[in-house]
């Protein structure tokens, strides 16, 4: 235990210098990582060390300087409550086995839910992230909406949702075709009216529309969709209406987010993922519904050999809530970290992200020649070289040169941008202005003349 503690506290405080990346595997060293277990046994120190090999050898993603994808930091407090959690070892699939943790893990639940202005008996899982969750949503509502006959059901997405939909409605059965990709306004925005067109559409065609998927913060710019007007839609042509906050969800915590999520309350379901926006450790989502029951009989089975099982009064089953059984005491993870800390802790952290993003939002408009298309809804940048894609990679390229600084990409509407998402709570205004830093130098010290393809704008 001493030897891991301190193994800990060596790691995390070397986060701060440590590179972007660090060194590549190699193929021996993959070889040797992937041995098989001895018969006789190891000695701890030798094996800690193998271990903090192995996790050097990666992308650095719980630095203050990971603005690629989506970071998440991960909180030592809540990797303290996992280690309690494993170590106490109880079952909380069924609440009967472990009541006093399942009350706790309720307590955040239901915490999240009046957040989010759902009412007193909504309720959830802590689910191992959005994907998961997703899962549990598309089936929940298929289940609801259509029953066991659901080849012609439909669903609503845009092409900035997330690909865990399409992934969970594959899975759950529903006919990729009918993954409807309903058209962004300008500012990549669902289109509310041509939502309602296509549905209509469907219907006459003998479809089945049955859910709608609304992103409150889009992995690819941090766009939030029009939810007020999207929860009107889902309301009038009796459809499931789901918020993917996975990304942006958290910023409910905030005043300023609070109005970006405005309509959030009308959602059936909202995944959420504590390992982005509460900065936990990876390995934590959250699945919040209106109504449990849907959950409950989309998922509900049972086994002869749990007829002993008592009920535990007025707590859930997870296990007849979401995919999986044997579950461990996930809710600690939340639960220790929003105990130890204290709410507003998240709130300053999340509020400080968007003041980060609206501050690189300005300073990167200020660079000759990046452009810079849209004004972040919450906490992610993207930019170009106007120069087009071919430069915009290569300015990324230039960047990452550094190991300094972790960025992203995407391409929207047919182009390439550069990405860069604030959400660790080790980021700061020095590591923001750090990243800017090496954006500034990349974009003016561009090589001279790039080939002339037939490329740019
Ligand atoms: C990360 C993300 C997901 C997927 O969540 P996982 O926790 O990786 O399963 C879904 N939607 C959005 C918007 C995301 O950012």
């Amino acid at each position: 235990m001493d030897a891991a503690g301190r193994f800990i506290t060596s790691f995390v405080g070397e986060l701060d210098d440590a590179p972007a990346k660090g060194p590549v595997l190699s193929a021996q060293l993959a070889h040797r990582l992937g041995l098989p277990p001895p018969d006789g046994p190891g000695t701890f120190d030798d094996l800690l060390d193998t271990f903090g090999q192995a996790a050097r050898h990666a992308m650095e993603t719980a630095g203050p300087r990971f603005f690629a994808y989506t970071p998440g930091g991960g909180l030592l407090s809540s990797a303290v409550a996992e280690l309690l959690a494993r170590a106490v070892n109880r079952q909380t699939a069924l609440s009967w086995a472990a009541p006093g943790l399942v009350a706790m893990e309720q307590g955040v639940l239901r915490w999240l839910c009046s957040e989010y202005g759902l009412p007193a008996d909504s309720g959830g899982l802590v689910t191992t992230g959005a994907s998961m969750g997703t899962l549990s949503v598309v089936v929940a509502a298929r289940h609801r909406h259509l029953n066991e006959d659901f080849r012609d059901g439909t669903l609503y997405v845009t092409a900035h949702t997330h690909f865990c939909v399409a992934k969970a409605a594959r899975i759950a059965g529903i006919r990729p075709e009918h993954v409807r990709v309903v058209p962004t306004t300008p500012d990549l925005r669902m289109d509310v009216a041509a939502a309602a067109q296509l549905v209509a559409a469907d219907r006459a065609a003998g479809r089945r529309p049955f859910l709608l998927v609304a992103t409150a913060g889009t992995t690819d710019t941090g766009t939030v969709d029009p939810l007020l007007d999207l929860a009107a839609l889902a309301r009038r042509e009796d459809l499931w209406l789901h918020v993917d906050g996975a990304y942006g969800g958290f910023f409910q915590l905030t005043r300023r987010g609070r109005d970006q999520l405005l309509g959030i309350a009308s959602a059936d379901s909202i995944t959420l993922d504590p390992h982005k926006g509460l900065f936990l450790p990876y390995g934590t989502g959250v699945l919040l519904v209106r109504d449990p029951g849907a959950l409950r009989a989309a998922h509900l089975e049972e086994g002869p050999f749990l007829q002993n099982a008592g009920a535990a009064e007025m707590l859930p089953n997870y296990a007849e809530l979401g995919v999986e059984l044997t579950r461990e005491f996930r809710g600690l993870r939340l639960w220790l970290p929003l105990h130890l800390h204290g709410v507003d802790v998240f709130r300053d952290a999340l509020d400080e992200m968007l003041d980060l993003a609206a501050h690189a939002h300005d300073e990167l408009r200020r660079i000759p020649g990046i452009d810079v298309p849209w004004r972040p809804d919450l906490s992610t940048v993207v930019f170009r070289d106007e120069a087009g894609d071919e430069a915009t990679r290569r300015l990324l390229d230039r960047i990452l040169a550094s190991n300094r600084v972790s960025l992203s990409s995407t391409r929207v509407r047919d182009r390439t941008l550069a990405r860069m998402c604030v959400l660790s709570h080790r980021s700061h205004l020095e590591h923001v202005e750090d990243a800017l830093e090496l954006v500034r130098s990349a974009a003016t010290h561009r090589p001279a003349d790039p080939p002339l393809t037939a490329e740019g704008r």
